[in-house]
């Protein structure tokens, strides 16, 4: 074996090692992420229908925090978020968003290891 394949193996172990350990971070902190939702957050301002309220009387309309979720083939779905509930919903949002990153990242590693027969 040529001293530049030799040199050539090693970087490449490196590398492979590399990916290894930076895989085991991920997975481990795939594992820490609790509840998820998938969807995101939205603001908004509504009339709530209720006879001589504010929003009808004097135009000022509520805020609304609502999640919107896709659905396959249907309008979004929307979860009406009461004020108490809404960081706890920032957080599942935002634990799924996190998960993602880290899956379109271990796809990046998985994929250089099989291309090189690891
Ligand atoms: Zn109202």
């Amino acid at each position: 074996m040529s001293r530049k394949s030799l040199v050539d193996e090693s970087v490449r172990d490196a590398l492979i090692e590399e990916r290894k350990t930076e895989r085991r971070v991920l997975v481990k902190e795939l594992s820490t992420l609790g509840g998820m939702i998938r969807g995101s957050l939205l603001h908004t301002k509504r009339k709530c229908g209720q006879k001589g309220c504010r929003c009808s009387t004097a135009g000022e309309l509520h805020e609304v925090c609502l999640l919107s979720t896709s659905v396959t083939g249907r309008r979004n779905r929307m979860t009406y978020v009461r004020p108490t509930e809404e960081s706890r919903f920032r957080t599942a949002v935002e634990s799924y968003s996190r998960a993602w990153e880290i899956i379109e990242r271990l796809t990046e590693l998985n994929i250089a290891d099989i291309k090189e027969g690891k």
